[in-house]
């Protein structure tokens, strides 16, 4: 059930730099997970692609049988869900890079920073031939992710007001989707406010610094919108914003969706008021798109010029030149920078 990909493209986003910074015991590995390759060679058992297939790979993948498969309510399939500890491959227990006889482990199932990888099927997405790889190889992970948090979770009705808590790749791509989905007010709030500009060719219509404030935020967006937003995306990884995004929607009907990744020893603390108030508080894996089903679509919204998506690669560089790419994100500069495998 496995595949052998050859990358054309990837990118870097905060994840790979999380794990390369951790130093976490599987060692050496190649990072790398957001990408867009064509399939070289498949092994026994796969019958969904074929040599010449384009393909997104996904850090999490779809078997279609299980019961997270089965329902239309879940992503998170239990045999390809993402496991950041595993460098190796499920069919055997082995890695398939090596160097000198010895293992180059794998990071979740994609390792894409390499001109081939040998990826599990249920974790590759076939995507239209037609679809430019160097444009939507960037859908591979962040900018779905904040997309899919709005679009398919918050589910902003047309003429509401959405807030975005942090305005990076994924708060982006959720400010876009709310766009998409009609919304007349965007709220972008960050605690940086070099975010902001950018942030309008996303959408964002109005801006809070909570550090503006002496008030606490969800205050302020209380008074900005006569008692709460209708939906928030937080995009931070902060427990505060968390916080702030679950408190600042309106009673009633305000939903609150959480996209960021915690720190291990966060919790969660609110009055269970705000809960019999009628706010409604969620949280979503990867857009809750289910990978190998929904991101061709995902793909299509771009090439029907519904979704764009150049807007967020800001930068471009050869494969060798890839830690400019570290640097650029250590920086926080841009929002995507393109790793171009061949020239
Ligand atoms: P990023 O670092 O580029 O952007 C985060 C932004 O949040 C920054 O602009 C920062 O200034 C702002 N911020 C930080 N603390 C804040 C606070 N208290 N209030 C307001 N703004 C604050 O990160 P990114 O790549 O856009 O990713 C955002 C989050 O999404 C991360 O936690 C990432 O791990 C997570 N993520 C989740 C999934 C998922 O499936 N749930 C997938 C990909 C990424
Ligand atoms: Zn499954």
């Amino acid at each position: 059930m496995e595949v052998r990909v050859k990358i054309l493209y990837t990118s870097l986003c905060h994840t790979d730099v999380y794990f390369w910074e951790a130093k976490t015991p599987v060692f050496p590995r190649i990072f790398g997970h957001e990408a867009g390759g064509i399939i070289g060679s498949v092994g026994e058992g796969v019958t969904d692609v074929a040599p010449g297939d384009h393909v997104l790979p996904v850090f999490t993948g779809e078997c279609k049988e299980c019961p997270h498969c089965k329902s239309a309510e879940s992503n998170m399939c239990d045999l390809l869900r993402i496991n950041t500890d595993r460098g190796v491959m499920i069919g055997d227990g082995k890695s398939r890079f090596s160097i000198n006889g010895k293992p180059i482990y794998h990071f979740v199932g994609t390792s894409t920073f390499s001109e081939y990888t040998v990826m599990h099927v249920g974790c590759v997405a076939k995507i239209n031939p037609e679809a430019p790889l160097d444009k939507v190889c960037v859908l591979s992970c962040g900018i779905s992710t904040g997309l899919g948090a709005t679009i398919n979770v918050a589910k902003p009705p047309k003429g509401s007001t959405v807030a975005i808590f942090g305005l990076g790749a994924v708060g982006l791509a959720a400010a876009e989707g709310a766009k998409i989905a009609g919304a007349s007010r965007i709220i972008g709030v960050d605690l940086n406010p070099s975010r902001f500009e950018e942030a309008r060719k996303f959408g964002c219509t109005e801006f809070v610094n909570p550090k503006d404030h002496k008030k606490p935020v969800q205050q302020i967006l209380a008074e900005m919108t006569n008692g709460g937003v209708d939906r928030s995306v937080e995009c931070t990884g902060n427990i505060n914003a968390m916080i702030q995004a679950f408190e600042c929607v309106h009673d009633g009907w305000g939903v609150a969706v959480l996209v960021g990744v915690p720190h291990k020893d966060a919790e969660f603390k609110t009055h269970p008021m705000n809960f019999l108030n009628e706010r409604t508080l969620k949280g979503t894996f990867f857009g809750s798109y289910k990978p190998r089903t929904d991101l061709p679509n995902v793909v299509e919204l771009y090439m029907k010029k519904e979704l764009e998506v150049e807007k967020f690669i800001t930068h471009s560089v050869p494969f060798a030149e890839i830690n400019k790419a570290f640097d650029l994100m250590a920086k926080g500069e841009g929002i995507r920078c393109i790793i171009r495998m061949e020239n």
